[in-house]
């Protein structure tokens, strides 16, 4: 059996084609496009509201989902195992049964865009972003470089 096993989560977008993040200091919500994140000249994603970088930005949902996932493919995996080893001790004087196939964790598809966001054009870098509405007036940091504004549109 081999060890490692991937599994690939996709983020929907919004209907503004933006997907949300999270800070994983301060638990801001903000929304960014995938272009904008995937870009080679971002170099990190920084929080509009601590101005801090995260080692990542997933949401609860996100998060659970690969959870959820994970726990399905494990339990697939040893389902199989034990599969192997109800054939191999058919005839031997242990009989091994390996039952049902367990049932799978719902695996909830995620939906973005439940945070009352504004699209917020940050002038440092020319990028949108989407960010609390009290940030704008707060001033809030550049997603893409970490310069904070102070008047943004
Ligand atoms: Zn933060
Ligand atoms: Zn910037």
């Amino acid at each position: 059996m081999d060890n490692e096993f991937t599994i690939k989560i996709s983020i929907p977008t919004d209907d503004y084609g933006y997907i949300l993040l999270k800070c994983s200091h301060c638990g801001t919500f903000f929304k960014s496009t995938p272009d904008d994140i995937e870009d080679d000249r971002v170099l990190e994603i920084y929080c509009p509201s601590c101005g801090l970088t995260s080692d990542n930005y997933l949401t609860e949902e996100v998060v659970e989902l690969a959870i959820a996932m994970a726990q399905n493919k494990t339990m697939d995996l040893i389902y199989d195992e034990f599969k192997k080893m109800e054939k191999e001790f058919k005839k031997g004087p242990v009989t091994f049964k390996a039952g049902k196939r367990p049932n799978h964790e719902h695996e909830n598809p995620i939906r973005s865009g439940i945070e009352a966001l504004e699209t917020t054009i940050f002038p440092c870098c020319n990028r949108k972003a989407g960010v609390k509405p009290i940030l704008r007036i707060t001033g809030c940091y550049c997603p893409f470089c970490g310069v904070k504004n102070y008047e943004v549109e």
